[in-house]
This record gives structure tokens, sequence and C-alpha cells, in this order.
């Protein structure tokens, strides 16, 4: 039987424009492995409304590849899978968590012991965090140097599509069910099937929607929570189901084919979705962002426990009805509006003087879209500890924000 290779799949769940697919596609028979793994990311583990996403997004890519599921540490695991296989090489997306680097040196070590090579791409990022320096050749710490250098980077370009064949070898795989991802007793999780189609083809769709109906009302319509114009593309963005060069090369053909008249829109899409590079492009180099304070001086805050008024904000029952409305869509769709995100995080850091790590946990919890960069510099920036963060002194004032917006 031929040696298979083996594709680790991550947070790049599509079989279009990947590169890792593509040099998996063109080594030889592939397997396609994903672990649910719960060990490794620590308190990080995936949150209860990502894992309904999983589940749906997982239950997509099987009807395109066959998948082998498997349960545990991912290096153990794929040693364990190597070792059944023969398996002669591993192609993977790279990931950029704070475990990640720790794993992907335990991982190059497991291929190496099985003499298997082990070859990482990137695409979950636009530009590599190592690839955009300042003059001083070292990382922004500010957000507009670092978008106008991506500006003046060589535009983003997309692998072509490969098509993969499958290794003929058998092998065990847990089932989806097995793992227990969808909420039961009670289906919390009901209200969000009719809001998201998870997958490939759901992010496919979610594009084409925002280009058709959102983007022409985008650089005006964006900060309105009432209105649909806004992408909702940031879960298939954080599971990999699109690319952001694919968004980026779609977006920028839109605005040509529109003749100018959604340049400006279309130039703050861009600019939003270099706010997520960035975010990770401050967590590579800044790897303790989800848990400490960027600017240290704000380790000394004197933030207040109060388990009462806390509860209260995550129920959304504070009284101010904007505040409210977020925190209840949140717990009914797994998301929220960005304005309603930022208006909701000042109120629980600037109103009611809870730390920003208690707002981050929880949603990392109940949003669709969780995602351990954007949303821990998101927390800090409104929080005003972060990297080029809003100042302590500004706060988002919920009345006149309800009123505005
Ligand atoms: P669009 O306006 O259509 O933007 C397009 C894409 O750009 C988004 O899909 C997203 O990938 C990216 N983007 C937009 N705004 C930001 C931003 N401020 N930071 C980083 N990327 C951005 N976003 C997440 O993806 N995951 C999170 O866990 C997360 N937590 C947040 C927590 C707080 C307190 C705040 C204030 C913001 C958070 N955001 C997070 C950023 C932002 O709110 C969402 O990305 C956005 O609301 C998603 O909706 P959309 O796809 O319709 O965005």
């Amino acid at each position: 039987m031929t040696k298979p290779v083996i594709l680790w799949l991550g947070n790049d769940l599509r079989t279009t424009n990947n590169a890792a697919f593509n040099a998996a596609a063109a080594a030889g028979e592939v397997i396609c492995l994903y672990f649910l793994d719960d060990a490794t990311p620590g308190d990080w583990k995936i949150g209860g409304a990502s894992r309904w996403w999983l589940h749906r997004s997982l239950e997509q890519l099987s009807r395109q590849v066959k998948l082998v599921l498997r349960r545990g540490r991912s290096d153990a695991v794929l040693a364990d899978v190597m070792r059944e296989t023969g398996a002669q090489a591993v192609y993977f997306t790279r990931n950029y968590a704070p475990w990640s680097s720790a794993l992907e040196r335990r991982v190059k070590e497991a291929c190496d012991r099985a003499g298997a090579a082990c070859h990482r791409y990137g695409g979950y990022l636009l530009h590599e965090p190592e690839a955009i320096r300042n003059g001083a050749g070292e990382p922004y710490k500010v957000y507009t140097p670092f978008s106008r250098a991506c500006f003046a980077a060589p535009e983003p370009k997309l692998p072509p599509s490969a098509k993969l064949l499958p290794w003929k070898g058998e092998l065990k795989s847990d089932t989806l069910d097995q793992w227990n991802l969808l909420p039961k007793n009670p289906n919390w999780a009901a209200t969000f099937e009719p809001e998201w189609q998870p997958g490939e083809a759901g992010a496919r769709v979610a594009l084409n929607r925002f280009m058709e109906d959102g983007l022409a009302n985008y650089a005006e319509g964006r900060d309105r929570p009432d209105q649909p114009f806004t992408s909702r593309l940031s879960p298939h963005l954080h599971w990999g189901e699109i690319s952001p060069a694919q968004c980026w090369v779609a977006i920028r053909s839109a605005a040509a084919q529109a003749g100018g008249a959604t340049d400006a829109s279309a130039e703050k899409f861009l600019k939003e979705i270099l706010w997520r590079d960035f975010s990770y492009h401050i967590l590579n180099h800044w790897p303790t962002l989800p848990t400490a304070p960027f600017r240290p001086e704000f380790g000394a805050f004197p933030w207040r426990s109060d388990d009462a008024a806390f509860n209260r904000w995550k129920r959304g029952e504070t009284g101010y009805p904007i505040v409210d409305a977020g925190l209840r869509q949140l717990w009914a769709t797994g998301t929220m509006h960005n304005r309603v995100r930022m208006v909701a995080a000042s109120f629980l850091t600037k109103h009611l003087l809870i730390s920003w790590t208690e707002g981050a946990k929880w949603f990392w919890d109940t949003l669709v879209d969780a995602d351990i960069a954007s949303n821990s510099a998101s927390w800090q920036w409104v929080a005003g500890c972060g990297a080029d963060a809003a100042p302590y002194f500004r706060i988002f004032n919920p009345v006149l924000q309800g009123e505005k917006f």
C-alpha cells in the first residue's frame, strides 16, 4: 500500500485556496485529520458557542473530503496516526495562538522520530507577523502605520485550488456525535441554526451577500447594529472556511467593477481585515496578551469583584438598553455587532470596573467567532490597556451610543 501524507487540519477548514491542502494533494494520497485537542490550549479550550460552530463546520467539510477525527493532544495523536499508517509527511497551516509554537515544535519532533517530513504553510493571515516591521526592524505597536505598511506590501495572491486523492487505507475515526459538541438539555444553540451557515459554502454565501447588499453602505453603515451592512464573516475567517486573502481579492475586484462607487467602503473593509492581522501581529510578539495588560502599568489597576453585577451584565439585565440588547443577542445568536461589543465592554470595564479578562472569558464561551487574538486585543483596546488603545478616560456613554447608533 502507498505511504500516505497527512493533512493536519486546524483553523483552515476549507478545500479552496489553501496552501497546505494543495501541497498535500500534490504529494500523494492524503489522510485529512482533525483533532479535538482540549489539553494543549489550557484555559483556552474551544468555548461552548464555538463548539457548536465546529460541529456544523466539520459536518460540512466531511461532505467534501474523507475526514478522520481523533481526540487528544495533537502531537501525541499525530504520532499515533503516523505509526498506524507509515505516513511519509505532514502538512498543516500555521497557527499563532500562544500555545502553537511549542505544539508545532513537538509535532516537528514527532515527525522526525517517525522519519516523516513536516511542512508548515501560511494563509491564515494576509501577512506573516514577522513580515511587517517598522523602520527600526521592530514589530508595530500602533495600528495606523501597521496598516500603511500592509497596504504598501505586495497585494495578497490566491493559491490555486487543487483536488485531493484520499488514502485508500483504513483508519479508525471518532464520529462527530461522540465529541458532544452540540449542546443538549437545554439546546441553547437552537436559535443559532437559522442565523448561520457554517462551512466553506456558507462563507462564500456570506461574502457574496456582503458584496451585493452590504459593501456599498459599509463605510457609512457599519456602525449601525440595526442594519445588515457588515459582512458577518468573522466566524468563517476564524475557522479558516475562507481566507483573508480570498476576501481581499474579492472586495478589490468588486470595487473595481463598481467603477469607484464603493471605493471608500472597500477601503474601510480592507482596513477592518487588517485589524485582524494587527491583532495577530501583537499576539505573536506579545503572547501574554490574553491574560496580561499590554501596558504593564495596568497590572496594578484595582478592578472590582462583584458577582451580582457581573451576572446582570452577562444576562443583559443592566437596565441600559443597548448593553442589554447586545448581551441578549450574544446569548441568542453567538454574535454581537462590533459597535455594541465596544459599548458592552466599556460598560463592564469602565462603569462596573470589572476586569476585561472576565469579559473576555465570557465572550470566549459565547461567541461563535471567539478568537484568541481579536478577542484579547479588542478587550484590551476598550479597557485602555492594549496596544494603540482607547485612552482610559474614554468611556462610551451607553445612552448616547444607543441614541446615535
Ligand atoms: P465586518 O465589519 O464585516 O469586518 C470584516 C472582518 O474584519 C471581520 O469579519 C473580522 O474578521 C475583521 N474585524 C473587524 N473588526 C475587527 C476588530 N476590531 N478586530 C479584529 N478584527 C476585526 N472579532 C473576532 O473575530 N473574534 C472575537 O473574539 C472578537 N472579540 C471582540 C471583543 C470585543 C470587546 C470587541 C470590541 C470586538 C471584538 N471583535 C472580535 C472584533 C469585531 O467586533 C468583530 O470582528 C466583528 O464584529 C465581526 O463582524 P463582521 O464579520 O460583520 O465584521
